[in-house]
């Protein structure tokens, strides 16, 4: 059976969405079929709104409303640090564990050779004109701790060596509250590898 086609186009948009199957995608439909008006307008207003009123900041390659971002105008975070970080969703778990400390610099991506992802297709280039003109002192590497991050992480510290800046990298290890007895060898030895003076 085939719905009038105002309905098959919201099915086929809908199913279009991550995780949303055809089935889930015809639910959402009749749902907003249903829905009061006012729901509907404010829905497709905001979906306009995403893609009209958000880009990406100037200066950090966040995600923002605003040019330079809220966090890139806050002047009581860290001055001469940078928390590197792969993706604007990254930096917000940062930020909720450090509210109000670092400055960011969003790399929208990591090096992937396989996919075809090299330096010049993410923010790196960027990232060192920001050491150079901000005199930064300190980046903090934050990108996943697996081959792709890695490797990232170390082609920055490559081509940063000559810019005098000390780079650091996020530990990786035992989780808090973890037990060793379920982790898998790689974390214990990455811990054991990053153990540090108590
Ligand atoms: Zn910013």
């Amino acid at each position: 059976m085939v719905y009038p086609e105002p309905i098959e186009r919201l099915i086929e948009s809908l199913s279009k969405l991550p995780g949303i199957g055809r089935k889930t995608a015809t639910r959402l439909t009749f749902f907003l079929l249903n829905a009061k008006e006012g729901y509907v307008s404010e829905l497709s207003r905001n979906l306009l709104d995403i893609k009209e009123k958000i880009r990406l900041c100037s200066i950090c390659f966040n995600i923002t409303d605003l040019d330079p971002c809220m966090i890139c105008r806050d002047p009581k975070r860290e001055g001469h640090i940078l928390c590197v970080v792969e993706e604007p969703s990254h930096m917000m778990v940062i930020e909720s564990s450090n509210p109000g400390r670092y400055r960011y610099h969003i790399l929208h991506g990591v090096i992937n050779p396989i996919e075809g992802i090299g330096p010049e297709e993410i923010k790196i280039e960027k990232l060192k004109e920001r050491v150079i003109q901000e005199g930064i002192k300190e980046l903090i590497i934050a990108t996943n701790p697996n081959m792709e991050g890695n490797t990232t992480a170390h082609y920055i510290g490559e081509i940063l060596k000559p810019c005098n800046v000390k780079i650091t990298r996020i530990a990786s290890g035992i989780p808090v509250g973890g037990d060793l007895v379920y982790l898998d060898p790689l974390t214990i030895k990455s811990s054991i590898d990053n153990r540090r003076d108590m």
